[in-house]
């Protein structure tokens, strides 16, 4: 390409790259080439994302926004690489690292208030030093699967990391069948997980030396806690931090019914964002035991396990910073608990207060898990839908009447919406919202707030897929547009507010790989 083009090409994408991860030693990264792309196809672009970004596309054509992000072109001040990280897999501690994502480089913008800053990183883009005997690649239904998912937590309000285009590179990759490839644009506030402390003290206890993950945690806590400075244990407090983010993260994927999936410690930011979407899914009728990742045979990672699980998580990184914690060993060990102690109880109360708002309740009472837990073992009973469960609930507050033509087509709300055993709890809720003494209007408004009627629910996520592996694009920018707005009921999204069509076999997702 002629120099002149390449300049070009670089004015109008505009990213302001200010790369500090690759100030870090060179034990952290290492250098990553994208590779060619035989003919990159702009497949999707995220206009709004790509707003808050303050990136410059609007100069841009599809084949230079297709160009810059397969890797094909390498926006200036990009500084490609690969990074390092460790992480316990389904229980067991493994080095991993990028080994099909490349980092391109912190992208900064500043708004009226605060400086901010985005990793922006290509998913399958190729080979790294971390590939181990993978390619690198990636194939387009994942990649998009991973653009539907994070777009909609975004829109729920969820802390995520987000998607800003997916780029079909005209090459084949080989799975079990031969698939197109795809490159995935991931936006981060980092990519620092769990696994990337576990991978700097992993190599700092073979040398005896906690340099590595000081200098690591050091550089966590300038990106993303600051705060923690002015604390008399910064690094206690940095624990603290990072667990209150996680208790409330997953509290916000409960409420929702979203399962994660793989929450391996390397899939786990510290930033607090959902990262890493592979097997996840939301879920349609409550079963606290849903699990859809072919590979998680012992439902380690099922719903009701993710609190627990994300504690599991937090256990491995407390140990990791056990030495930063307090150089007397035993002292550190008491500190490490009490934090995960805390966690605990931050971890209840989220999900306490996230279930109870789904509720329209305001105010704590001794009652409030019972009464939760009561209703969710008839919505299991009843194979109710989670998310319309909590719409019909609020359509309920004037009228039970109106609930049963709204969700004519829904068994499992059909069923527990007539059953007697329900309508004792709906007497023993409606008489909490009356001692709050709230307007009705105002807690239907509430409650529509916080419990979507919009999900990415898996039929209408996989007739999109399928949809856009053969060239249309139509489904998929339907679903995108109804997920965009999920707390509203439109005639436009009825479609998809329906829960899932009876089906024979569960749901299975797969990591993608
Ligand atoms: P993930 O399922 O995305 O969390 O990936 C788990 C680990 O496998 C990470 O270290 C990835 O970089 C690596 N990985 C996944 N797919 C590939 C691939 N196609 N080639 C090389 N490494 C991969
Ligand atoms: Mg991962």
């Amino acid at each position: 390409m002629p120099r002149s083009t390449e300049a070009a090409i670089t004015q109008s994408i505009g990213f302001h790259f200010d790369n500090t991860y690759t100030k870090l030693p060179e034990l952290f990264f290492q250098p990553a080439k994208p590779a060619n792309v035989a003919s990159p196809q702009l497949v999707i672009f995220n206009r709004a994302l790509a707003d808050v970004l303050a990136i410059n596309y609007s100069n841009a054509s599809d084949a230079e926004l297709a160009q810059n992000f397969s890797g094909a072109h390498l926006p200036a001040g990009a500084e490609p690489i690969a990074q390092a990280y460790a992480g316990h897999q389904f229980g067991h501690f493994t080095l991993l690292g990028d080994g099909r994502a490349i980092l391109l480089g912190e992208h900064t913008a500043t708004n009226a208030h605060t400086s901010l800053r985005w990793d922006i990183q290509l998913k399958g883009a190729g080979a790294t030093a971390y590939s181990r005997r993978g390619d690198g690649k990636a194939a387009l239904a994942p990649m998009l699967r991973e653009y539907i998912i994070s777009e909609a937590l975004a829109a729920l309000g969820i802390p995520t990391t987000r998607s800003l285009a997916v780029v079909a590179t005209g090459e084949s990759v080989y799975r079990e069948t031969v698939l197109p490839g795809a490159v995935l644009t991931r936006v981060a506030a980092s990519h620092l997980r769990v696994g990337t402390f576990e991978y700097a003290a992993a190599l700092g206890s073979e040398q005896n030396d906690i340099a590595p993950l000081k200098i690591l945690v050091d550089y966590a806590i300038q990106r993303h806690y600051v705060g923690c400075l002015a604390e008399e244990n910064p690094y206690r407090a940095f624990f603290d931090a990072v667990a209150e983010r996680q208790a409330q993260l997953i509290a916000r994927w409960q409420g929702v019914g979203f399962i994660h999936g793989v929450m391996n410690t390397d899939n786990m930011a510290i930033s607090g964002e959902s990262i890493d979407f592979g097997p996840c899914a939301f879920m349609d009728a409550y079963n606290p035991a849903t699990v859809f990742s072919s590979i998680d045979t012992h439902g380690r990672y099922a719903y009701a396990n993710q609190p627990r699980i994300a504690a599991w998580n937090l256990a491995r990184f407390a140990e990791t910073l056990l030495a930063l914690f307090s150089p007397d060993e035993t002292e550190a060990l008491a500190l490490g608990k009490a934090a995960l102690e805390r966690f605990h109880e931050r971890m209840n109360l989220h999900w306490l207060n996230g279930m109870r708002n789904k509720l329209g309740l305001t105010a704590a009472h001794e009652s409030d898990f019972e009464l939760l837990q009561a209703l969710f073992n008839l919505m299991h009973q009843h194979a109710a839908d989670f998310t319309n469960t909590f719409r019909a609930l609020a359509h309920s507050l004037s009228g039970l009447a109106n609930v049963a033509p709204l969700y004519g087509n829904e068994p499992g709300i059909h069923a527990l919406f007539i059953a007697m055993e329900f309508h004792s709890w709906h007497e023993r809720w409606q008489t909490r919202l009356k001692a709050e003494g709230q307007p009705i209007d105002t807690v239907i408004e509430t409650m529509n707030a916080v419990n979507p009627a919009v999900i990415a629910r898996n039929h209408n996520v996989e007739a999109a897929l399928a949809a856009a592996t053969t060239g249309d694009l139509v489904p998929l920018d339907a679903l995108l547009t109804a997920l965009r707005e999920p707390f509203v009921e439109t005639e436009a999204n009825r479609g998809f507010r329906e829960g899932a069509p009876p089906s024979g076999t569960p749901y299975r997702t797969f990591c993608g790989t």
